[in-house]
């Protein structure tokens, strides 16, 4: 994949495992693993009668289900170039200091 941003990101933490492609519409649960909406969505949808909520990736179980919040970080990293609009610098710096 081309590095469009011209700054080194983790692949891993861009890409959804369930899908396997670029995440969109971030959201990370509470174990901070990160899916798109409609894939951690419709995942836990076939799970839904057992009435716990597994990770796919780490398999931590969450009860009740989860809600799910937007991961504005990474929205923010993704869709910059897009919207044309400027990453809060001070707001990743805190998340990542
Ligand atoms: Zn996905
Ligand atoms: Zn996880």
């Amino acid at each position: 994949m081309d590095n469009q941003y011209g700054v080194t990101l983790d692949r891993e933490q861009f890409c959804c495992s369930v899908c396997l492609d670029l995440l969109k519409e971030p959201v990370t649960i509470h174990c901070g693993h990160s899916y798109c909406r409609s894939c951690i969505e419709s995942c836990w949808d076939r799970q839904g009668e057992r009435e716990e909520y597994s990770c796919p990736q780490c398999r931590e179980t969450f009860h009740p289900r989860p809600v799910l919040k937007r991961n504005n970080m990474l929205a923010e990293v993704r869709g910059a170039s897009a919207l044309g609009s400027v990453p809060s610098k001070s707001r990743i710096s805190k998340v990542l200091s």
